[in-house]
């Protein structure tokens, strides 16, 4: 017998009746002879109440108090999915994180997983039992609970994959698969049978949210064979793994998108060997992600520096900047929010040059003005306005033919 991961996202766990058809699927492959171990998230929309409850007592709540809050969620969770499974006649056990063995850094709030002692999983699947572990949440050295970051389940499940050597990590969730583009705002998304793992990590670091980043990043690692699919309806869905030959006339394979997005400009700094790495160092130092950075020099003395970063992070950004004015020696400051970045992704833009004017080319013709840019092999990721943001995904989506009708006229 072979070891089965199975993920269950939120949505999919939302009610009884869903956690009655989760069980089901778990009852499925138990029958079919596999060892079973399943990650599930919390109920619905549970974290987001949580978080909201939280704000209703502080601005900025205390990290370790937040985690202990929000690892509630994925608790309840386990708890009635091993109820269903005894109900219907099976042995199953729940886990939380860290009686699951999953070990992280100590950073509340987004920490990474660095050891999965899988000891009493392995013996308890010995024992006959199903495993059900909660997602998201980890536990330090010191024995502090953690969380992952959001949508972190998803790493849970690729973490004990990858430990416990599966057979293959089922990700189920709400969408049927991984699509050319987010389907909630694209009607012409279509689902792609397979995606590269690096294509799959651009796609989630640029904001896909149907994968967490770092659960992509350990299935590359640890060639874990993933498949995201659809915990409702019964079909094939995407696989993600090393190499995916080239669909006909498909040099992207996908866009992604995120608003939230705000672009700060740092005028009159001085135009030394020094600035950029004393103004990013300062950031750095207290946690701030700073994403598409330009440069652009006025004169000999002085050069302006813009940088994006996620709006809810500007209070904070600018709160840094201001304090070591005197040490970075700046003029003044800008900065605009209400911004968003539209990516498009795919491994076949590596040795087809003119893609990324292709993409400025559609953006334009549509009257939609670009703020920043930023590329890498395979990706080319614009700033623009987020009330243009659904038009730009939806006309590029058009232009590199990547929806179901494009593409039975390109094949047909
Ligand atoms: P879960 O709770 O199961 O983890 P998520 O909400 O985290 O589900 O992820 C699924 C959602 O990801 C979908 O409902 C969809 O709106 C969104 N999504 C964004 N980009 C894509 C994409 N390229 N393909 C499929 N879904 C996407
Ligand atoms: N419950 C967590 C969240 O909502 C983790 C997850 O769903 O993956 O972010
Ligand atoms: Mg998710």
């Amino acid at each position: 017998v072979g070891i089965i991961v199975q993920k269950f996202g939120g949505t999919s766990v939302g009610s009884i009746e869903r956690i009655q058809n989760v069980a089901n699927k778990v009852i499925r492959e138990v029958n079919n002879g596999h060892q079973l171990v399943v990650v599930v998230s919390a109920m619905g929309k549970t974290t987001d109440e949580l978080v909201n409850l939280a704000s209703q007592i502080s601005k900025h709540p205390n990290k370790r108090e937040m985690d202990m809050l929000l690892s509630t969620g994925e608790q309840v969770t386990i708890a009635l999915l091993a109820m269903a499974l005894r109900e219907k006649g099976y042995d199953a056990v729940s886990l939380t994180g860290w009686q699951a063995g999953i070990e992280t850094e100590a950073f509340h709030g987004n920490a990474r997983i660095l050891n999965v002692d899988t000891t009493k999983i392995k013996s308890l699947l010995d024992e006959g039992k199903i495993v059900i572990v909660a997602g998201f949440q980890g536990i330090t050295k010191d024995g502090e609970i953690t969380t992952l970051g959001r949508g972190g389940s998803d790493t849970t499940a690729v973490a004990l994959a990858a430990a416990l050597n599966a057979d293959k990590c089922d990700i189920y969730t709400d969408v049927t698969g991984v699509f050319t583009t987010d389907p909630r705002y694209v009607k012409t998304a279509r689902k792609l049978p397979s995606i590269s793992y690096d294509e799959m990590l651009e796609l989630a670091n640029l904001g896909a949210g149907v994968l967490h980043p770092r659960a992509v990043e350990f299935a590359k690692n640890y060639s874990v064979q993933l498949e995201v699919r659809s915990s409702m309806e019964d079909e094939r869905g995407t696989i993600i793994e090393e190499e995916v030959s080239m669909e006909q006339n498909l040099i992207v394979r996908g866009i992604a998108f995120e608003d939230q997005v705000t672009r700060v400009t740092v005028c009159g700094l001085p135009n030394g060997l020094h600035t950029l790495s004393t103004i990013f160092t300062t950031l750095a130092s207290h946690g701030i992600n700073v994403d598409i950075i330009i440069q652009s020099t006025t004169n000999q003395e002085k050069t302006n520096l813009s940088f994006s970063v996620k709006t809810p992070d500007l209070e904070e950004t600018l709160e840094v900047l201001e304090k070591n004015k005197e040490t970075l020696a700046f003029e003044t400051i800008e900065s605009e929010s209400g911004l968003a970045k539209v990516s498009i992704v795919g491994s076949g833009m590596v040795s087809n040059p003119g893609v990324a004017a292709q993409m400025f080319d559609v953006l334009a013709s549509n009257d939609i003005q670009i703020k920043m840019v930023s590329t890498s092999e395979i990706k080319v990721s614009t700033v623009i306005e987020q009330s243009q943001m659904v038009k730009a995904v939806e006309t590029l989506h058009e232009a590199f033919k990547l929806g179901e009708e494009a593409l039975t006229k390109v094949n047909g």
